[in-house]
């Protein structure tokens, strides 16, 4: 690891203004479960860490009948385990209590969470110069990609390692960054980036940027969501493949629907041709079957993970009957 210097803000100015005297050798801190291990490992050479925790209110969790408003340092484990939210944003309640492991979700923040790096190991192997690192190959594209992308890939095929992304996606959630040029307000969907747009880095954060806080509106009456992940290792481990699923019923009829797949592209990825097959009709299975196999519409496996086609498909399957048996539950 190489040496660096540390500073704690003490306010979002501080920060920032810290960040931009030196623009593209500063991170921020926060928890610091993904950035230390980034570090060690070499993928991080900051010269500066600048320390967000010491900032007032950015651990706070507003819920107001307009939505919820999350600071970006608000630990997952508050997030799983929040009375409201579980309430009003169950899929993110749920997104966060499966992301790593209970030691993890008490120092993780939610906004380390979405700003994590990717876990591909070409990527985190420093022997490895590869394409999001300034190289020229993904090493990934024929070599072990069993845990890679299947949509969006096509320059370099990581997936995006965020539980809480899909889900706050799904939301419609939007974000709050602030910069020394002030703040700006984006759809969270927009937030994250494909590696067609920048390569070397996963969302639009510009390097003297923070993530503030996250607005999820209240979602209308009749809204059931859940958030569905497999994983290889049942007690803590990445998505194989997820989905954050949030549907709104006017009696059988779903009026609304969002889907967004985790763990199977290097964004959270959106299923727009699925949401419309299940808009203005009532759910059965055929119904379901159409919507799943729309998804995974476009996918494209490489070598070694085939199998994320089928295992999609059928957790979107799964999620969609599960929310449809709850809304005839109540
Ligand atoms: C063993 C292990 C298993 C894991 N499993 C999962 C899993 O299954 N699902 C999952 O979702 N995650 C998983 N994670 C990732 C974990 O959730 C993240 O490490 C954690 O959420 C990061 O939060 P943090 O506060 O510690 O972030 P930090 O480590 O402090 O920061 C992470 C990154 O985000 C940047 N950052 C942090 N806050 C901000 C901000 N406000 N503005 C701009 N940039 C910021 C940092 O500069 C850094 O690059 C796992 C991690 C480990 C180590």
């Amino acid at each position: 690891m190489n040496p660096f210097e540390y500073a704690s803000a003490d306010s979002l100015d501080d920060a920032v203004a810290l960040l931009r005297e030196k623009k593209g050798r500063v991170r921020v801190i926060a928890g610091g479960t993904d950035l230390i291990p980034q570090m060690k490992s070499g993928v991080a050479e900051p010269e500066r860490l600048v320390d967000l925790k010491g900032i007032p209110g950015l651990d706070r969790v507003e819920i107001s009948a307009g939505g919820l408003r999350l600071g970006t340092l608000v630990p997952l484990t508050e997030i799983a385990s929040h009375p409201g939210i579980r309430e009003s944003h169950a899929a993110l309640a749920q997104g966060a209590s499966a992301a790593a492991s209970p030691q993890i979700r008490n120092a993780g923040t939610l906004g380390g969470n979405l700003c994590q790096r990717p876990r591909c190991w070409y990527f985190r192997n420093e022997d490895f110069h590869c394409r999001k690192k300034g190289g020229s190959e993904c090493f990934a594209l024929e070599g072990e990609n069993k845990y890679h992308a299947i949509f969006g890939g096509d320059d370099c095929c990581i997936v995006h390692p965020s539980d809480t992304a899909p889900a706050l996606v799904a939301c419609e959630a939007e974000a709050t960054l602030r910069s020394p040029r002030g703040e700006r307000r984006v759809p969270l969907a927009d937030f994250f980036v494909l590696p067609s747009v920048d390569v070397r880095w996963e969302n639009i954060l510009a390097k003297d940027e923070i993530l503030v806080s996250v607005f999820a509106p209240s979602p209308p009456p009749g809204t059931r969501a859940s958030y569905t992940k497999i994983r290889e290792r049942a007690s803590f481990d990445f998505a194989l493949a997820s989905v954050a699923a949030v549907l709104t019923f006017e009696g059988a009829t779903c009026t609304r629907a969002r889907i967004v797949l985790g763990g199977v592209a290097p964004i959270p990825w959106p299923c727009p041709a699925a949401e419309s097959v299940l808009v203005g009709h009532a759910l059965d299975d055929a119904l379901i079957a159409h919507a799943s196999n729309a998804a995974l519409e476009g996918a494209a496996p490489l070598s070694k993970n085939r199998y994320k086609v089928s295992l999609t498909r059928g957790i979107i399957r799964r999620a969609l009957a599960n929310l449809n048996a709850s809304k005839e539950g109540t």
